[in-house]
């Protein structure tokens, strides 16, 4: 299992490398964030030995068994990169070191009051719409700004970028204009509001190179890294 992990892995860097290159940007400018949703804590424990540094989950309860599995972080940034209830909040705080998936002032509030209480600031990006599909879960343009302008005004919360999630597309090229979309769109929420906005998260398993290319500051790869891996699932 390690063996076939470690050549995925490789394989996912080497694309990431040449991706950068192409684009011209410097190796260090991307971040993987692997995507553990569908494999258990072995595997976790497996790309940690590996030299992953930062890990995704999409839902807060399976984080946080596989999190006591682990008995630990193991020393793993975890980031929640999937839709957040209001209600489990308080449980993600504690979990994750960043939240990819604001997309309501609600959320924001919540987060709000319960990284207040725990006396640290919390890290999110504001999930973006850019496909208009009905079914993504993120903010569109315009509301994109309003929102911010209330998020900014949380003292707890801290704005550092914008997320998407490209559609399901064939040719990853398709994928293209999404990205370059939240590129734009952070483009302008800068001047609109005076925030970095440095990160942006986007990119999957599809489509990471041409997220690459469009800017990407953080890619979430999930089934490129766990390909012909005979493991349960999580
Ligand atoms: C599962 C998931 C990913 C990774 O998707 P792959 O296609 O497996 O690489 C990225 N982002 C989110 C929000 C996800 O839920």
């Amino acid at each position: 299992m390690r063996e076939v992990l470690r050549r995925n892995l490789d394989e996912v860097r080497g694309r990431m490398a040449a991706a950068c290159e192409r684009a011209g940007r410097a190796p260090d400018s991307v971040r993987l964030v692997a995507v553990t949703k569908t494999v258990g804590p072995e595997v976790v424990r497996l790309l940690a030995a590996l030299g992953v540094r930062e890990v995704g989950e999409n839902r807060v309860q399976q984080a946080r068994a596989k999190r006591e599995r682990l008995g630990g972080d193991l020393g793993l940034r975890w980031h929640m990169v999937g839709r957040l209830q209001t209600n489990k909040v308080r449980h993600a705080l504690r979990l994750f070191a960043m939240i990819h998936s604001v997309d309501r002032f609600g959320l924001a509030q919540e987060i709000e009051r319960r990284a207040e209480r725990q006396g640290q600031p919390t890290h999110v990006l504001i999930q973006c719409n850019t496909s208009g599909e009905e079914t993504k879960a993120g903010v569109d343009e315009p509301e994109l700004i309003r929102l911010l302008d209330r998020v900014m005004e949380l003292e707890h919360v801290r704005v550092r970028g914008l997320m998407t999630m490209a559609p399901i597309v064939e040719d990853p090229e398709e994928a293209r204009p999404f990205f370059a979309r939240l590129r734009r769109l952070a483009k302008k929420a800068r001047a609109a509001t005076g925030l970095p906005l440095g990160e942006l998260s986007m990119g999957m398993s599809q489509d990471f190179e041409v997220a690459i290319e469009e800017g990407a500051t953080m890619l979430r790869v999930g089934s490129a890294l766990f390909r012909d891996l005979a493991t349960p699932t999580a």
